[in-house]
């Protein structure tokens, strides 16, 4: 047979992929429910600590949500039997959309299969119908945001991460009828520092602009009801859409959008990815509600996560632990190339049983690549110094890691000199 050699040309792909250090190898994972942090890797064989994880409080395991989730697959069954347009809606889906709204402060809110597809929908439906629409995007927003942009076919303009005086200026520059969106993170999640909301707001009212954040690593975690850092800084009355996940912080999977009733129903009936996609299963539709309902009350896994971040942040810097100055629960620790991560977070998996997935191009630029250290509540005083050990052992088995980091990025520099010094 002649012409195209198409498993050829998967094999020099993925050739190429490794030889760049970026092809992705997937842990084999039963996590232990009882701890929630352990789990047994079919792939090596070893029982490890997951480090990595975006359970960030744990919520997947908690007994409230697993009793919730459990009644529920007993009561409704399997799955939800159709798009939420044809039998898919039920009364839990009903219940959840009504909780989020409530949660932010809006009228109404809709439920998406993911964050993803809750960005993708509402982006691309928001930029495709709104008459000569201008987006203006953070550099740093997530993939999901891009893609969405992109679909919509709108003006993209993309300001420098968390400048709000670059956002004036090309705002400012745009033919003041046309509709603009601002669309921006409050957490980011490879740097995990947080965005200038306010200075943002301002602006937004400025250029009468429509304000979209994405919480997706906020919701659950920050607020005194897990609203997220619109609500811990007193400013979800002046965000026009706030799209959230039900992966992260509410422990399962899902994604959602809230805002006014009328455009959260426009979205609702243009968006494809939320119109022709099957609905939630009601039973991981239940365990939400519940994992919500117990963090709107209580704040200890919030508090327990914000403790554990602090101290294995300052126990990092003390042993010379290259650690981005992220404010948040997200402590990325600079590496600088990729090859090395992957030989790094081979080391400390083989070694001593820790579980830290490298992250490297395209989810970050080329030569920042990091380690992504997320603690949870479940986490305990042992795992973090099991955790610090394994971390010096990396950084005295790779004599070339901390200068790389140095050199990595400009921020980063001048903290890691700091640390070496
Ligand atoms: N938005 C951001 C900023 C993310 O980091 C992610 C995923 O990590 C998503 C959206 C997608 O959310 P989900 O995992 O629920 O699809």
């Amino acid at each position: 047979m002649t012409g195209f050699d198409y498993r050829q040309f998967f094999t020099d792909d993925l050739a190429q992929l490794r030889e760049e250090g970026r092809y992705r190898v997937f842990a084999d994972l039963e996590r232990e429910m009882m701890s929630g942090i352990y789990a047994y890797d079919h792939r090596i064989n070893k029982r490890i600590t997951i480090w990595c994880s975006n359970d960030y409080l744990s919520m997947g395991v908690h007994p409230d949500v697993i009793d919730a989730a459990r009644n529920a697959l007993e009561q409704y069954g399997a799955g939800a039997g159709g798009t939420r347009n044809i039998s898919g809606t039920s009364h839990e889906h009903v219940m959840l959309e009504r909780e989020l709204a409530e949660l932010h402060g809006k009228e109404a809110a809709l439920l998406f299969t993911s964050g993803y597809v809750a960005n993708d929908a509402a982006l691309s439906s928001l930029g495709r119908h709104m008459p000569c629409c201008v987006i203006f995007s953070d550099a740093l927003n997530h993939a999901s945001m891009i893609e969405g942009i992109r679909h919509s076919g709108a003006d993209k303009v993309i300001f420098a991460h968390n400048d709000w005086r670059d956002l004036e200026r090309k705002i400012a520059s745009v033919c003041k009828y046309r509709p603009k969106l601002i669309c921006f993170e409050s957490c980011y999640s490879m740097d995990g520092d947080f965005a200038p909301i306010e200075a943002i707001c301002d602006i937004a009212d400025r250029y009468n602009a429509f304000t979209y954040v994405d919480e997706v690593h906020a919701v659950g975690l920050y607020g005194p009801h897990g609203a997220g850092v619109t609500e811990r800084d007193g400013l979800q009355g002046r965000i026009d859409m706030i799209q959230g996940t039900l992966s992260k912080g509410f422990g399962a999977i899902g994604g959602y959008i809230a805002g006014t009733h009328e455009a959260v129903d426009f979205i609702r009936s243009h968006a494809s990815g939320f119109i022709f996609s099957t609905a939630l299963p009601p039973s991981v539709v239940a365990g939400i509600r519940a994992a919500l309902r117990h963090l709107r009350e209580d704040g200890a896994q919030r508090q327990a996560l914000a403790r554990r971040a602090a101290s294995l942040k300052t126990r990092m810097i003390e042993n010379g632990i290259p650690v981005m100055p992220s404010p948040s629960h997200i402590l990325p620790v600079m590496i600088g190339d990729a090859a090395l991560a992957k030989a790094i977070t081979d080391h400390l998996m083989v070694e001593s049983g820790i579980y830290i997935q490298p992250i490297n191009y395209p989810t970050v630029p080329r030569g920042t690549e990091r380690l992504r250290i997320t603690p949870t509540p479940l986490h305990t005083d042992e795992d973090e110094a099991a955790l610090i050990a394994a971390l010096i052992s990396a950084r005295d088995a790779f004599p070339g890691w901390l200068p790389l980091a140095a050199s990595a990025n400009g921020n980063t520099q001048h903290d890691v000199l700091e640390l070496q010094s």
